[in-house]
């Protein structure tokens, strides 16, 4: 749609039938004689011409970019890199930018989650008294989970790389690199898995070091934001089919055509990121307080 300066309305512009996932594409303004004249719904024309202050814009109904462009509050935003002169790093390619893509975007959306908020306002009672503590080895106090709470959702710029089974993950600055087996856990709930790789990353692209359990994961056995957190409020949102992408078939990294690909094998044995007896606190917590949100 086009929006010509003061006008209020919107016009027609063209009409996309599909877009293909993560594809690009230039459009050119077919101004003729340097205007265009365009229509809106009751067929009243406008003319607009190159850098009178015509805005413009996509409408559609399709329920996924609704949900993508309602429901996400957070903007971030994502290049690729090869990190090609540093051999800690393997080259970017289709298969691993695109699962990028799916992390990026669901680690926004559970970011942007009244239950994250609710999390990060009531941590110690939601995490069983399990509190936060900063570079300074210091317990958080309430004003620094709200605070935290902000600065994970601000706007951030990430370069986005593929780390060549050297570490499990790089973060720091615009730096945001993870392994292998990341591409395609995250979109399940194990222990070890994506989101405490992902979170401890960003957790040091925010500013916290291995000081602060900002970076502990579930190796440590107490509960942690990276190793327990995330990754449970990833298990409750997958389990209501919240999440914006759920389906690993979608972009089929795992798919045996794509092996040459790869720079690791595919690991399925993944042990399950709760036994029986080991209640995950947030799932508890949401099931035990249905009116949470009241
Ligand atoms: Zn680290």
């Amino acid at each position: 749609m086009a929006h010509p300066q003061g006008s209020g309305d919107s016009y027609i512009l063209f009409y996309i039938d599909m877009l293909p996932p993560l594809a690009q594409f230039d459009y050119e303004i077919p101004y003729e004689n340097g205007s265009l004249t365009i229509y809106n719904r009751e067929d009243q024309p406008a003319t607009i011409t190159p850098g009178d202050g015509t805005t413009f814009s996509i409408e559609t109904e399709d329920p996924l970019w609704i949900k993508l462009r309602d429901e996400i509050t957070i903007n971030w935003t994502g290049f690729f890199d090869n990190y090609a002169n540093d051999s800690k790093y393997a080259p970017m390619t289709a298969i691993y930018a695109r699962e990028w893509v799916v992390m990026l975007t669901n680690l926004a959306y559970m970011y942007s989650t009244p239950e994250f908020k609710h999390i990060m306002y009531n941590y110690l009672e939601v995490m069983n008294n399990n509190p936060i503590w900063g570079n300074n080895k210091k317990n958080f106090t309430q004003e620094q989970y709200e605070e935290l709470y902000d600065n994970l959702r601000k706007d951030r710029t990430f370069c986005l790389g593929l780390v060549a089974n050297t570490a499990n993950g790089y973060g720091g600055g615009q730096t945001l690199a993870v392994y292998h087996p990341c591409y395609y856990s995250h979109y399940y709930t194990m222990k070890n898995a994506a989101w405490e790789t992902v979170s401890h990353e960003i957790n040091h692209c925010v500013g916290y070091n291995h000081d602060s359990n900002l970076t502990q994961t579930s190796t440590t056995g107490n509960a942690t934001f990276p190793g327990t957190l995330v990754p449970q409020l990833h298990n409750w949102l997958r389990k209501a089919e919240r999440l914006p992408y759920m389906n690993p078939k979608v972009f089929d990294f795992e798919n045996k055509a794509y092996s040459k690909h790869w720079i690791g094998s595919i690991i399925g044995l993944y042990e399950p990121l709760y036994n029986k007896s080991d209640f995950p606190p947030v799932e508890t917590y949401f099931r035990n307080n249905p009116d949470w949100n009241q």
